[in-house]
């Protein structure tokens, strides 16, 4: 089986604005270069001269496209390449100037909000080298991404440097640049005008002699040739500035030996882009209309699979490759995964790192809702894509779609008849994590009886819990919190509200029982209530034991911001209490057992959940409390805790309280737990799938990356059912090896999980995705 058969069995890649395919006659041209055309283009023999051959013909090719003279065309590693010579070219400019006592005190350089970050980033870099005091002002653009042209206006007279873009990335919207000219051209003074035409290139006509840019950027791999080439158009008599100077390449302006192979690549990709523009026919090359008619059965089948869809994308005035979306109840992580098991490639609109969510400048320039900047994704297609890739995607994102429904984690959830999910019980049985920003809410769910509760519920997570109640036709009998919080209301009232459910807890926490204990018509298990004030006077803990057990075991505690993993919940509240934060403590002690699961109600460190004993082994603070040797009396207690909380910062970089210490140092274990898919014998190991459930079922390649059988899934939000598990039976475990679609998150669990002390744990190193990799290679090599 060839690479061109799995991927083109079951993939489809709809991420052109990052990086479009390289064509094959231009991978031709890239080897002919390397095999044929090797010499230096500044030799003086023949092979150089032949080389130099190629080069330039690639650079007439450019220059024809853009109707400008070919000595104004530069070849460069790229476009954030090109944008740095056209950058430093005008503040090294500005600085000459500021020489012979020309003031910009009160001149300005405007730029898009919504441009690449190539720009911003290469004006804040230069201007700082160079230190020049001149302002940097953004531009505005409204909620469809257009600039607002009266601000350039209004900043005219003080502006030398105007930074526009033809084509924006993310959502694929055209900037009007004949309008812009109007204004720029309408003023007496000179305003340099960089144009960043990256994804312009092959969509949009650019003729550079009927507009009066100074500077433009283009990049190969963004129109199907290879990374690492790109140009800048540089107007006659603009001004110049080398950024790297040597051997004199590219008239001086970018010396070093040229990427010649590149360069031979991307001038096939600008021959094919001329003689379309003199009106031939390139097979390879979708006309205008082809692409269109592309987009409008994307745009119908991602309507039709995600009912909540809104198009983030202002269709009217955009280049039809691109669609910005984004779905209402998903993030954009999470529908990239699913995309991803189902085989399409695309791009999420916000990034989340290990602290916080960011979103996209562009988006948050557009002043887009929250949730729509959180759950934006970007699908964009290439010139060059087939009819039978756009039906490729279209079944698969139908199968995302379905798949999603199922999970009943979709606001608009329906379990379809032909559901593929056998082990729906399985997810829906138990415990569940929903982590929004560090912050979790649990749901505990007893399939046999339909009856749930739900602890600690955030607002983000309330129409999620709402679905997926409705959905499973769970009855909810309680929602708990563990304490009041210092700087909000609780969600349980909105949560109950939504649910057109009557409050009937007797205290303001939640708790409607009469007793502390709270039989929540569950036939496995009973929570009991226990305080723990201290974080604050009213928290409280809620242990969940097994009927079934003879003990009544504690299983797991939901404890609120007591104990956190790896620190304790702050006590410097104005409704805090050190002396009774103390004796929650030693409470706690007494009622927990080392192998207990504790589930707090924050993850600062993506660690998930830990148990009492690893907090006591652990945690500096309540490693001395509960010194054997050295008992810690309450003074002393006092005293380390006052000055952990004085250390803590009020708030995390979002604004949010932060609600107690994390210290990471006593992560003990630092050795990474990665396992090889080729050390990997499915005989040995438990080979257990971490994706979320619509993930997993939308997987069908098990047989062909040689696994025998589908790994057994028990997804990440049901994972701490899994530790219960594992930390309860670990003698009679095999070794466990964790698998994911790049190997993050199940390298965070395996982490985890050896934090708690169970050994025989992996994560499969670069998940899924290197797998088919290496699998591919194999077969090919
Ligand atoms: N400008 C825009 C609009 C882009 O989309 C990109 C690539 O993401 C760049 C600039 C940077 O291009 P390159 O990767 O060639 O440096």
């Amino acid at each position: 089986m060839s690479k061109n058969q799995i991927n083109g069995n079951s993939k489809v890649y709809f991420d052109c604005n990052a990086t479009a395919p390289i064509l094959k006659d231009a991978c031709q041209a890239a080897l002919w270069s390397m095999e044929r055309v090797y010499a230096n283009p500044s030799s003086s023999h023949i092979a150089g001269a032949e080389a130099k051959l190629i080069l330039e013909e690639s650079r007439l090719q450019a220059s024809k496209l853009l109707n400008v003279k070919s000595s104004e065309i530069y070849f460069t590693s790229g476009a954030t390449e090109a944008i740095q010579i056209s950058v430093l070219s005008v503040l090294n400019w500005i600085k000459e100037q500021s020489k012979k006592d020309v003031s910009f005190q009160k001149k300005k350089i405007l730029i898009s909000k919504t441009e690449h970050k190539a720009v911003y980033n290469s004006i804040l870099h230069w201007k700082k080298i160079l230190d020049l005091n001149i302002e940097i002002m953004q531009i505005n653009v409204d909620d469809k991404g257009h600039v607002n042209l009266n601000e350039i206006k209004e900043y005219l007279n003080e502006t030398v440097f105007l930074c526009t873009m033809a084509v924006n990335n993310e959502t694929g919207l055209i900037t009007n640049l004949k309008e812009i000219e109007k204004i720029i051209r309408s003023s007496a003074s000179k305003v340099f005008w960089l144009v960043d035409c990256v994804q312009a290139l092959g969509k949009l006509s650019l003729n550079f002699n009927e507009l009066s840019v100074d500077y433009a950027t283009f990049s190969g791999h963004k129109v199907h040739a290879p990374k690492g080439v790109g140009f800048l158009y540089l107007r006659d008599n603009a001004p110049q500035c080398s950024l790297i100077v040597g051997g004199g390449q590219e008239r001086g302006i970018r010396a070093g030996t040229e990427n010649h192979p590149g360069i031979a690549a991307f001038g096939v990709i600008l021959e094919k882009l001329n003689k379309i523009k003199d009106g031939c026919i390139d097979f390879h090359f979708k006309s205008n209309h082809e692409l269109l008619n592309y987009r409008k059965l994307l745009l119908n089948t991602l309507m039709e699979a995600f009912p909540t869809i809104e198009i983030n994308t202002d269709m009217e005035n955009s280049v039809a490759t691109t669609l910005n979306f984004s779905v209402y109840g998903f993030s954009s992580k999470e529908l990239m995964r699913v995309f991803d098991a189902a085989g399409v490639s695309l791009s999420g609109g916000s990034a989340c790192n290990s602290k916080s969510l960011e979103y996209s400048h562009v988006l948050e320039a557009m002043n887009l809702p929250e949730w729509r900047k959180a759950s934006a994704i970007r699908l964009s297609f290439g010139l060059t894509t087939s009819q039978e890739e756009i039906f490729l995607g279209i079944k698969n994102i139908q199968a995302a779609g379905k798949a999603l429904r199922n999970s009943c984690l979709n606001l608009t959830c329906k379990i379809s008849d032909e559901s593929e999910n056998q082990s729906e019980n399985s997810l829906i049985h138990g415990i569940t994590q929903l982590e929004y920003d560090s912050s979790n809410t649990w749901l505990i769910s007893d399939i046999n009886t339909k009856s749930c509760v739900i602890i600690d519920p955030t607002f983000e997570s309330i129409d999620r819990l709402i679905s997926f109640i409705k959905c499973k036709n769970l009855e909810l009998q309680a929602v708990l919190d563990t304490h009041s919080h210092a700087d909000h209301l609780s969600a349980r009232s909105i949560l109950l509200e939504k649910l057109s459910l009557k409050d009937t807890a007797f205290d303001p926490l939640g708790w409607n029982s009469q007793t502390c204990i709270l039989n929540f018509n569950s036939s496995t298990w009973e929570l009991e209530r226990f305080e723990t004030p201290g974080h604050t006077l009213d928290s409280v803990s809620y242990f969940l034991k097994n009927k079934c057990s003879i003990d009544e075991k504690i299983e797991c505690v939901f404890i609120g911001d007591t104990v956190l993993i790896g620190g304790l919940g702050r006590t410097d509240f104005s409704i805090s209490d050190n002396k009774l934060f103390y004796d929650t403590l030693r409470n706690l002690d007494n009622k927990l057992h080392a192998n207990t699961v504790l589930c707090p109600a924050h993850d600062y460190n993506q660690s998930i959940v830990t148990t009492w004993g690893t907090e006591k082994r652990n945690n500096i603070l309540l490693k001395k409390l509960f010194d054997p040797v050295n008992l810690m009396n309450e003074i002393d207690f006092f005293t380390e805790k006052k000055l952990i909380d004085s250390q803590l910062l009020e708030t995390d970089i979002q604004g949010k309280l932060v609600c107690g210490t994390i210290n990471n140092s006593v992560l003990t274990d630092k050795s990474l737990p990665i396992i090889t898919i080729d050390d990997l014998d499915e005989n040995i190991y438990d080979i257990i799938d971490i994706r979320e459930n619509a993930e997993s079922i939308l997987f069908k390649d098990w047989k062909i990356l040689n696994f025998k059988k589908a790994p057994k899934n028990i997804p990440l939000t049901k994972i701490v059912n899994f530790f219960n598990h594992v930390i309860n039976n670990e003698n009679k475990n095999k070794p466990i090896a964790l698998l994911c679609s790049t190997g993050n998150r199940s390298l965070a669990i395996a982490k985890s999980l050896r934090r708690i002390g169970i050994k025989n744990v992996w994560s499969i190193s670069g998940g899924l995705a290197l797998t088919r990799l290496k699998y591919e290679n194999s077969i090919n090599y």
